[in-house]
């Protein structure tokens, strides 16, 4: 981080901002200019009181050098990428197998999680999903989830789920709402607690989850940019939390003919530039359309996800929430067994990825003499 600080700056008003950083233990570098001073940083500036700091007198700005997001940043070097494993239940998500979590919208009925769970299993993927209270855009919309009306209705919607789970061995993925929740979602054993999509943003929410073991897939909100979305993740994880999961969900943008925008570029810079998290590629909130979940839940596996999240429903034409993204089981079959073909294609073709920090010194040596050889002499 460098403290910019203004034209007009006395040299007490610099010598206060050194000593206020001195003593909230960073070192300092200063760089004198003609017309501006600049203060480097030096230490774990997550922990830096950046608001305090741009209050005091003759401060112009702050000017970060590294990225605000640690524990979700990239590790490793280019070329030889460190990425983190997540475990749902028994499931290893981000390692040599692609995870398929799948399930319907939301959980309607005991016959209906169970017979969605037997759907699910038979198809070959990994977790179940559903969701117990949902977020509905209009408050006429008649259905907030079989959990909506009281803590016993949750409770015994989370039974539900859990119960279909484990009868097919299945571990179970159910949003929370609400930070006050998350302890009646630990208890009933959910196993993976999914942050949607209106929640991407919910400092109370993300707080509380930094205390949970269990592990979490945060949805990224539809209209943050990509380092906004990963300083609300690095939230959950500002503790030390570490087991948690990505999520490209679509984004808005003028393109109204999905109900989202699948942001790929997003998935493919989390995967090979930004972060060591699995990620996860929703291509059923990201469309919104049956008839595309498939192209584009292939295509974001290719991009770099290693979890795809697909809702399916016994009868997609009957379901109370999302039923027109819902893929009928037949549809849902076929692509697991896509899915599948194009994970074993993606972990092939992956040696023949490499990144321009492999290549960029050789041709920095050639540009004279290649700048000679195109343009000629300068
Ligand atoms: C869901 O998973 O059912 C859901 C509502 O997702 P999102 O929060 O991404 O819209
Ligand atoms: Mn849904």
């Amino acid at each position: 981080m460098i403290v910019k600080m203004s034209r007009r700056a006395t040299l007490d008003e610099i010598a206060a901002v050194e000593e206020r950083l001195h003593g909230w233990g960073y070192k300092t570098g200063k760089m004198v200019g003609e017309e501006i001073t600049l203060i480097g940083v030096y230490g774990d500036i997550t922990r830096l009181p950046t608001g305090e700091l741009q209050e005091m007198g003759g401060v112009d700005g702050l000017i970060p050098i590294s990225k605000a997001y640690k524990r979700v940043a990239q590790k490793g070097a280019p070329g030889n990428l460190l990425h983190s494993a997540v475990r749902i239940g028994n499931v290893e998500v981000g390692g040599e197998e692609l995870t398929v979590v799948a399930g319907p919208c939301s959980v309607e009925s005991e016959a209906q999680i169970m017979e969605s769970a037997r759907l699910v299993k038979a198809a070959g993927a990994n977790a179940l999903r559903g969701g117990v209270v949902k977020y509905r855009s209009s408050p006429y919309s008649g259905w907030e989830g079989i959990g909506a009306n009281s803590e016993e209705a949750l409770r015994n919607g989370l039974q539900l789920i859990v119960k279909a789970g484990r009868e097919f061995d299945l571990p179970t993925v159910v949003e929370v709402l609400d930070a006050n929740d998350v302890s009646i979602y630990e208890d009933l054993g959910v196993d993976c607690i999914q942050v949607g999509e209106p929640n991407s943003k919910n400092q109370a929410l993300l707080n509380r989850l930094r205390e949970t073991s269990l592990p979490v897939i945060h949805k990224r909100g539809n209209s943050l940019d990509i380092e906004a979305y990963l300083l609300w993740v690095e939230r959950i994880m500002a503790g030390g939390k570490e087991n948690v999961i990505l999520c490209e969900r679509g984004i808005v943008s003028p393109n109204k003919y999905t109900r989202n925008t699948l942001d790929l570029g997003g998935i493919a810079a989390f995967h090979y530039q930004l972060s060591c998290l699995p990620i996860a590629v929703d291509a059923s909130h990201g469309t919104g359309l049956r008839d595309l979940v498939h192209p584009l839940t292939l295509a974001g596996i290719m991009a770099g996800a290693s979890m795809v999240l697909v809702e399916t429903h016994p009868n997609p034409l009957i379901a109370k929430s999302d039923g027109f993204q819902g893929l009928f089981p037949q549809q849902f079959d076929h692509l697991v067994n896509a899915c599948q073909q194009v994970w074993a294609l993606r972990r092939s073709i992956e040696p023949l990825y490499t990144p321009s920090a492999a290549w960029e010194q050789e041709y920095e040596i050639r540009m004279p003499s290649d700048k000679k050889r195109f343009f000629g002499a300068s």
